[in-house]
C-alpha cells in the first residue's frame, strides 16, 4: 500500500542507501518539488532527461531510459495527492536492477544526479529538519493529540470532557456543582498530561509542542511534570475556529526554528571540543578518519559545505578527500583513481555506521573550521600522552 514515508522507515533507507555498493551502472537519485502540484516538477524531469540522454551513451543510456520509465511510471500510479516532495532511487538492469521511491508531506528540492552511489544529501536534511514530534491541542472542551511525522500529522488520541460533564448529577446544589466543575477542570488537564505522557512514552518521542486555548495551555502548562516540560519546545495559542492544517504548519514551521536552536548549539559544543578537550575534529580529512575509524559520535556540517572532489579508487576502494592529480592509486598503485564527492563520501560513512548527522545553517565558526567536522565518542590524546592513542570517558 502507498503511503507517506515516516521517520523510521526514513532511517532504514537511508542506511540502506549508503551501504548500496557502486557497480558497472550509475544511480539515478531524482528529488521532486510538488508543492506547486503534481505537475510543478515536468520541467525539472524533462530538461533534466533531455541533457542526460545527450551525454550517457551504450548501457549507461539504456539504464537511463529503464530508470525514466521506472520514474514515470511512480509517479502515475503511486503518488499521494498530500505529497510535497518525492525521492526516487533508481538504477538499470546493467548495474543491478534498484528501484526505491519514498513521498513525504514536507517539501524537498528539484534535483537529479548520476553517480556511482545514491546521492543521500537531501534525505539526511530532510530528516534532520523535520524529524518528529507531537502537538497537544488543547480547547476548554476537548483535546487531541497528533504526531507530526517528517512533517506529516496523524491524530494520536481524542479526549472529550462532555462525558466528564454529563456524569455531574442535576440535583446537587449551585455551589458543590461549581466546586465539582473545578475539581472536574483540573482532572481534564491530569487526564491530558496522562495520555501525553503515555503516548510519548511509547513512541520514544523527545519533543512536544502546546497548541491551543491560552488559558487551557498555561493550566497545562504548568501542571506538566519535569521530564514532559523538559520535552517541551514551545506554546502556541490556537482558536477553535483556526483549521487543523493552520496550526500543524505553525507547530512546523516553530519546529524547524527550534531545531536550528539545537544545530547552533552542536556546532558550538564542535567549536569548544576542538578548542579545549579533544572531544571533536573538524575539516573533510579529519572527519573522514574519525568516520573511518568509528570514532564519531554526531557528524556536524554546514549546510553551505561545499568541499572540493576528492579521490576513490575503483580497485581498492580507497578513498581521500585531496583533489586527485594522476589516475594512480596511492594505496595499490592501479590506475582507477577517479574524483570522489567527499560531501557524499562522508554522509555514506555516517549512513553506514546509522550515527547521527546534524546540519548547521549560517555558522561562520564551523565554517570557519572547514564547514564539517564530527564530536567524538572518545577522546582522542596525542600519541606521546597514550600510546593506544585513545582513551575512553
Ligand atoms: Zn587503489
Amino acid at each position: 500500500m502507498t503511503h507517506l514515508t515516516t521517520l523510521d522507515e526514513l532511517n532504514q533507507h537511508i542506511t540502506l542507501l549508503a551501504s548500496a555498493e557502486e557497480s558497472e551502472a550509475p544511480f539515478i537519485s531524482c528529488y521532486l518539488n510538488l508543492e506547486d502540484g503534481p505537475d510543478s516538477c515536468r520541467e525539472t524531469l524533462d530538461s533534466r532527461a533531455r541533457v542526460l540522454r545527450r551525454i550517457l551513451k551504450g548501457d549507461d543510456l539504456t539504464d537511463l531510459e529503464y530508470a525514466l520509465d521506472n520514474i514515470e511510471t511512480w509517479l502515475a500510479t503511486d503518488l499521494l495527492p498530500e505529497a510535497k516532495g518525492v525521492a526516487i532511487f533508481v538504477r538499470g538492469n546493467f548495474g543491478g536492477a534498484f528501484m526505491l521511491p519514498m513521498q513525504f508531506a514536507a517539501p524537498l528540492p528539484n534535483w537529479i544526479a548520476v553517480y556511482p552511489t545514491p546521492n543521500i544529501y537531501h534525505l539526511v536534511e530532510l530528516k534532520d529538519n523535520y524529524h518528529r514530534y507531537v502537538v497537544l491541542l488543547a480547547m476548554p472542551d476537548w483535546a487531541s493529540i497528533l504526531e507530526v511525522n517528517l512533517g506529516a500529522a496523524t491524530t494520536q488520541a481524542w479526549i472529550n470532557r462532555s462525558e466528564l460533564r454529563k456524569r455531574v448529577g442535576s440535583e446537587w446544589t449551585r455551589s458543590h456543582y461549581q466546586i465539582h466543575q473545578t475539581h472536574r477542570g483540573e482532572q481534564f488537564i491530569h487526564e491530558k498530561i496522562a495520555v501525553l505522557e503515555k503516548l510519548m512514552g511509547a513512541g520514544g518521542h523527545t519533543h512536544f509542542i502546546l497548541a491551543g486555548d491560552p488559558e487551557i495551555t498555561q493550566q497545562v502548562h504548568h501542571a506538566l511534570p519535569k521530564a514532559l516540560a523538559d520535552s517541551l519546545v514551545d506554546v502556541i495559542p490556537a482558536a477553535e475556529r483556526d483549521r487543523w492544517a493552520d496550526v500543524v504548519m505553525m507547530t512546523l514551521s516553530n519546529f524547524i526554528e527550534h531545531e536550528e536552536q539545537e544545530s547552533q548549539t552542536i556546532a558550538e559544543q564542535l567549536i569548544e571540543g576542538l578548542r579545549s578537550q579533544n572531544l571533536a575534529v573538524a575539516d573533510s580529512a579529519a572527519t573522514l578518519d574519525a568516520l573511518r575509524w568509528d570514532e564519531v559520535d554526531t557528524l556536524v556540517m554546514a549546510s553551505n559545505y561545499r568541499p572540493d572532489p576528492g579521490w576513490v579508487c575503483s580497485s581498492c576502494r580507497t578513498i581521500g578527500t585531496e583533489t586527485p592529480e594522476t589516475p594512480v592509486c596511492p594505496q595499490c598503485g592501479e590506475s582507477t583513481v577517479r574524483p570522489l564527492d567527499v560531501r557524499e563520501a562522508l554522509l555514506r560513512l555516517a549512513g553506514q555506521l546509522e550515527r547521527p548527522v546534524e546540519m548547521v545553517e549560517h555558522s561562520d565558526g564551523l565554517m570557519s573550521v572547514g564547514g564539517v567536522g564530527c564530536l567524538l565518542r572518545y577522546r582522542v590524546d596525542a600519541p606521546n600522552e597514550n600510546p593506544s592513542g585513545i582513551d575512553q570517558i
